[in-house]
């Protein structure tokens, strides 16, 4: 019986991908001056991305500084210091984007939180993620929030423990296959997947699923829920 539903936080609760998009465009814009073939960028960002992950972690600040790298290796050291200060802008203009809330969020978490206990596990940066939460003006429809720096079977192993949650009790509902499903149906919990229209590349990784179920709205939960035969 399900008795705690958990929710991701970016690209699932608020929209998070369109901001990393646009900043992504003005830095094509920026070094589409330095460099011939402006295609070729993303993927040498995301080269870098993938590679600072084990250093910096997920998050804004981490994906600045490989903007900056990236910018560093395509220009071969000729990025000028006014175009590296457009990118730490650019960093600090994502910090402050305002929260923007996927459509039908506020109703969907309401009409739940009566009959569930409603957690919020979420990835990245800290004190990013913090700020986005107070902003988000949700935190109080929450039972417990999780901020993690990976979601994986032992973050997830670790939260069911320390709340005391059955994994048979635990539906975790997100839009990355890799980071809100295969881990929790590896621990025998439920797991709803809404993808996101822009999905970040690091997550479009298969990964092993196990049984979960695929809706198009958060709006669409409380009835799958109920169909999943919590009560
Ligand atoms: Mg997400």
């Amino acid at each position: 019986v399900i008795r705690v539903i958990a929710f991701d936080g970016d690209d699932t609760l608020w929209h998070n991908e369109t901001v990393f998009s646009l900043t992504q465009q003005r830095f094509r814009e920026l070094l589409g001056a330095h460099v011939k073939d402006a295609a070729h960028l993303d993927e040498r960002l995301h080269e870098r991305e993938t590679v600072n992950l084990a250093l910096f972690g997920y998050g804004i600040k981490g994906f600045t500084l490989s903007m900056i790298e990236t910018a560093i290796e395509v220009t071969g050291g000729a990025v000028s210091a006014r175009e590296i200060q457009l990118l730490i802008d650019a960093g600090k203009a994502m910090l402050q984007h305002p929260v923007e809330l996927l459509d039908g969020v506020p109703d969907t978490l309401e009409a739940l939180a009566p009959d569930y206990k409603l957690m919020l596990v979420t990835k990245g940066d800290l004190f990013d993620q913090e700020s986005k939460i107070a902003r988000s003006g949700l935190a109080g429809l929450f039972w417990r929030i999780e901020i993690l720096t990976e979601k994986d079977v032992g973050s997830y192993g670790r939260i069911l423990r320390r709340h005391r949650i059955a994994p048979g009790e635990f539906c975790m509902v997100g839009n990355s296959p890799r980071s809100d499903i295969a881990p929790v149906t590896a621990l025998g919990g439920s797991a709803i997947l809404i993808p996101y229209p822009l999905t970040w590349a690091h997550e479009a990784d298969h990964a092993e699923l196990g049984v979960h179920r695929v809706l198009g709205s958060i709006s669409q939960v409380p009835l799958a829920i109920q169909e999943m035969g919590s009560r």
